[in-house]
Parts: structure tokens; C-alpha cells; sequence
């Protein structure tokens, strides 16, 4: 009987005892210990009554006994539904009825609050330590995983995985075994992963990110991973002296470059420093390499096909480009409105298709057939362009293009010339709604000095300078109509701008003008 991710990831490990979990409180976990406690959280939901296929909601903080409770679900054939721990419970509510889940696994100081909604939905409810039988990780070996995996084949269910809803409420990507397993096996080897790596991990795990892209490769690859509740800068600085590599959103490497103890010694063991989730500013790509010696290794990945492309890790890493698909992953840029291929290096949709590709939207089958062609290929929702040496170059959301007088405006074409003016530390372009032009382009700035926030107030950037610089750079149509500045740009847990809530904010700035007014 064979389990596919269960083999691949745990099954080889069994006896081990290196370690895989390095704790806050100075702990370890091996191997073992780590696939011994996946076995009894299995053995503990089989007893409650899952069955194969069946969904296990998990609001849990980040802890060993959250990532075992994953393994576990892997092992009893269940499908892992990891909820942000800052849902509110409505929205815990809200994901419980939609994926029919059965089960809601809660942290112990949460289960009277979350009880109602698991009832409401005829969920059952289990606390996390309730799962493991005790803590840990005093009982790990303990109790030995006589659990036998539940035989799994790579077209089963292994996660739903929510969509961060950066474009709109979450959708639900179903993701098979064989998806995660060609993913984890492909950046092991990309990577160079092996036993002797230590991964610092202060990604969520909640998120395909810090979930797959980083836990279930360092599982193939046999390695440890420090595992920090949060990126909190001065346990990330404590630890990177002794990690091999990182992971990382683009936020984690501005907020350590803004710390003056980052430099060559901190990261002298590092091997590999990787970013994705979000775009990496090629200026923090660049100051980053100055300070450390360090190139960040950019790569593109989404909920629904977890990794699409990645800058190599021997070979030219390309500040400002997301570098080449994965092998086996095919990309192609095609005609948003045709859906043909662009001419070679025009900008379009970004499709991918590969084996990581995931089965469709739960409970969404149009959405599923107006985005997973027939033909395989999984409209991503991404414009990008390929460049003459084959780097991929995401220009933004298709959600996020600019349709002004009948112009298409790139946001981040915008961005980068914004970006680089005195006085502004990074900006967000959008377009808001005008009564001449459909749309107008609007610059939201964030000053390089904090200053108090009034977000109409132009403050100390010189905005007559950056539309100068527009004006040399850009095409008229591009120019932003307006700037705005504001304290900071509205992130969400992954560090992505969420332009939907800016274009909310500044609906009305050109309510009034127009032909008209
Ligand atoms: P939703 O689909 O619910 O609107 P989301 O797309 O933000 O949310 P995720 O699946 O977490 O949810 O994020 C995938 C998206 O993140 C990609 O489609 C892409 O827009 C962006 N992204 C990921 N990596 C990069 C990168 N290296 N550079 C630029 N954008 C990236
Ligand atoms: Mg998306």
C-alpha cells in the first residue's frame, strides 16, 4: 500500500534521528520524532471517524505540533485546510461550510470560542494537543507510529489551500498528492537541498510559501528547519548565523537590510537567501547583494500550482525578473483577449501548465473552466513578458491593469520610475475611477521619512519633480494624474499590497471632474 506524499516525505525519515525541528525554546525534534507524532495525530482523527478524502480544517499558531498535525493528514488520506490564524469567525465560518470540512482543528485556548461555528457546520472539533495525545515533545517516541498510511495515489486530495484573496474572496485550490511531490522533489535538487541544510523559517504556515515550498522540500531533502513562530528581526538575527539558507517574502529582506547588524559575518554559513509571494524590488535585490554578498534567489509561485519559475541558483540571478520556469513547467505569454500567443518579448497573460498544476477551484466549477484550459494550461492572472534569454518579467495583476482613455497602463512599469525618486521609500499604482477617461493613473507614494499621516497632503515629496521624471521616461497617458501619499501601503499577511483597498480608499478622488465638472 503506498501513500504518495506519505513516502516521499515521512515514510523515509521513520527511523531517523536527526534533527528536522529546531524550537524556540531550544528544542529539537528529529526525524522520528517528527514522523512518530504525524502518526499519532493520524491515529487520533482515524479514531474520530475521517475517512479518506475527508477535510481537516486547522486555525492553529505556528508550532512542530502544527506542521505534525499537516504529516498527520497526509497519513490518514485527509485533505489539510489550514486557516489564517487571524481569521475572525466569520470567516472560520465562512471556509468550514464552503469546503464541507468535518473536522476543526483549534490551539486548546480557542476550542469554547470556534465550538459554535463547528457545530453550526457539523464539524467536529478537536484541540491541537488533543490530536498529539500530550505535549511536546516529551512523548513523541514515545508512542510509536503503528498507524499504517492510508494508500494515496498522486490524482487524491492532499490540501485545499485558500487563495490569499489579495484579487477577491479566497478560492479554494484543490492540490493533489503528485502536485506537491513533483514540486518537492524538483526544488530539492534545483536547490541542492541535503541533509546538512538548515532552513530559518519564519514564514506562516498557512500559505503554499512557508507550507510546501519550504517545509515539504526540507522534508525531501532530509534537512532541519529553525522554526520561528514570526519574522520578529531580532530572533531572525539570533538565528541566521546558524542557517544554510532562507526563505522569505520581499518584507523580510527590507526589514533586514533596515537592521545595521546585517553584513557578510551574519550570513557567512548562508548558502542561499529566497524570495517570492511577492515581487522583489531589484534595489533590494541590489543592496541586499552589496551588504551580504548575497544575490537573492527570486522565484514565482501561486496557490494554485505552488512554484512556477525561479532564478537559478548556479547561473545569472536576474534582479527584477522571477527567472525561468521549473523543468517539466511550461510557461507561456498569451493574448488576454485571444488567448494566442504574443509576439516573442511582448507583454500578455501569464499560463502555466505542469505537474504542479493544480485539479480546479473547489466548489467553483465555472471558475474552474473559465481558468484551467482544456488544453492543461492554468490562466494565471499575471501579466508578464518573457525576455530574449528566457527570464520571465511579471509587470502585475491582470486585475491591477489601468485602462485609461482607452490606454492599457502597466502598473509597475509606473512603480519602478516612482520608486526611484528622491524622497519616496516605494509606491503603489493604481487606477481609479474617472468620468473622462474610464480610469485615471494614480501614484500612491510612501515617503522615504515617516511623516504624519495625511494622506492628501503631499508632504515633503516634490511631486512637480516626479512628474518631470515621468515626463522623460514615460509616455503621457502612463503620467499619474494624482499623487496621494500615505504612511504606509496596506499589506497582508504575505506582504502583498492589497491595491484592492487602496482603489476602495481613493474611489472618489476624481468624483466631479470630468466633462462635466
Ligand atoms: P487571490 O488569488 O485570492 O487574489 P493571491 O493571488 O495573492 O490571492 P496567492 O496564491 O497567495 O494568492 O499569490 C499568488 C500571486 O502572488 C501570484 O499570482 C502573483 O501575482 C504573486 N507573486 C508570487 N510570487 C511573485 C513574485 N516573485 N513576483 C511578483 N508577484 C509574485
Ligand atoms: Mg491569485
Amino acid at each position: 500500500m503506498t501513500n504518495m506524499l506519505y513516502d516521499t516525505l515521512l515514510g523515509i525519515h521513520a527511523g531517523r534521528d536527526t534533527p528536522f525541528l529546531h524550537l524556540p525554546g531550544g528544542e529539537t525534534l528529529t526525524h522520528a520524532g517528527f514522523v512518530a507524532r504525524a502518526g499519532q495525530m493520524a491515529a487520533a482523527l482515524s479514531a474520530a471517524g475521517l475517512e479518506a478524502g475527508d477535510r481537516v480544517a486547522a486555525q492553529v499558531e505556528k508550532s512542530a505540533d502544527a506542521l505534525a498535525l499537516y504529516a498527520g493528514c497526509v497519513q490518514a488520506g485527509l485533505v489539510f485546510l489550514p486557516l489564517n490564524v487571524a481569521y475572525t469567525r466569520d470567516e472560520v465560518s465562512y471556509f468550514i461550510e464552503d469546503s464541507g470540512a468535518r473536522m476543526l482543528v483549534c490551539d486548546p485556548g480557542r476550542s469554547e470560542e470556534l465550538a459554535p461555528i463547528a457545530e453550526r457546520h457539523n464539524a467536529m472539533i478537536m484541540t491541537l494537543d488533543a490530536a498529539g495525545g500530550g505535549s511536546l515533545p516529551d512523548r513523541a517516541l514515545e508512542l510509536s507510529p503503528d498507524f499504517a498510511p492510508v494508500a494515496r495515489s498522486a490524482d487524491d486530495l492532499a490540501a485545499l489551500l485558500y487563495t490569499s484573496g489579495t484579487t477577491g474572496r479566497s478560492k479554494g485550490a484543490m492540490l493533489s498528492h503528485g502536485n506537491l511531490v513533483s514540486n518537492a522533489e524538483t526544488l530539492a535538487e534545483l536547490w541542492q537541498f541535503s541533509a546538512d541544510d538548515v532552513l530559518l523559517h519564519a514564514l506562516p504556515i498557512f500559505h503554499t510559501h512557508g507550507l510546501f515550498v519550504a517545509t515539504n522540500t526540507m522534508l525531501v531533502a532530509g534537512g532541519s528547519m529553525i522554526l520561528l513562530p514570526k519574522f520578529d528581526l531580532d530572533a531572525v538575527v539570533a538565528a541566521l548565523p546558524r542557517a544554510t539558507t532562507m526563505m522569505g517574502v520581499p518584507t523580510f529582506y527590507t526589514r533586514l537590510l533596515s537592521d545595521p547588524r546585517l553584513d557578510q559575518a551574519l550570513t557567512e554559513r548562508m548558502r542561499l537567501f529566497i524570495s517570492g509571494s511577492a515581487p522583489l524590488l531589484a534595489d533590494t535585490h541590489e543592496r541586499f547583494a552589496a551588504r551580504t554578498g548575497h544575490r537573492i534567489l527570486e522565484r514565482y509561485g501561486m496557490t494554485e500550482t505552488n512554484m512556477n519559475t525561479f532564478n537559478p541558483y548556479e547561473g545569472e540571478r536576474r534582479a527584477g525578473t522571477v527567472g525561468m520556469p521549473l523543468p517539466g513547467v511550461e510557461v507561456k505569454i498569451t493574448d488576454p483577449e485571444s488567448g494566442d500567443p504574443v509576439e516573442d518579448g511582448a507583454v500578455g497573460m501569464i499560463e502555466v501548465r505542469g505537474p504542479n498544476v493544480f485539479s480546479g477551484y473547489w466548489n467553483m466549477p465555472e471558475k474552474t473552466a473559465e481558468e484551467l484550459r482544456e488544453n492543461g494550461f492554468f490562466i494565471t492572472g499575471d501579466l508578464g513578458r518573457i525576455d530574449a534569454d528566457g527570464y520571465v518579467h511579471i509587470v502585475g495583476r491582470g486585475k491591477d491593469l489601468i485602462i485609461s482613455g482607452g490606454y492599457n497602463v502597466y502598473p509597475k512599469e509606473v512603480e519602478l520610475v516612482l520608486d526611484a525618486q528622491k524622497g519616496v521609500l516605494e509606491s503603489a499604482v493604481i487606477g481609479v475611477p474617472h468620468p473622462d477617461f474610464g480610469e485615471a493613473v494614480v501614484g500612491v507614494l510612501v515617503p522615504a521619512q515617516a511623516q504624519p499621516a495625511d494622506e492628501q497632503d503631499e508632504g515633503e515629496i516634490d511631486t512637480d519633480a516626479i512628474l518631470a521624471e515621468c515626463a522623460s521616461s514615460l509616455a503621457r497617458y502612463k503620467h499619474p494624474s494624482r499623487f496621494v501619499v500615505v504612511d504606509a501601503l496596506p499589506r497582508n499577511a504575505m506582504g502583498k499590497v492589497q491595491k484592492s483597498l487602496l482603489r476602495e480608499r481613493f474611489r472618489d478622488l476624481f468624483a466631479g471632474f470630468g466633462a462635466m465638472g
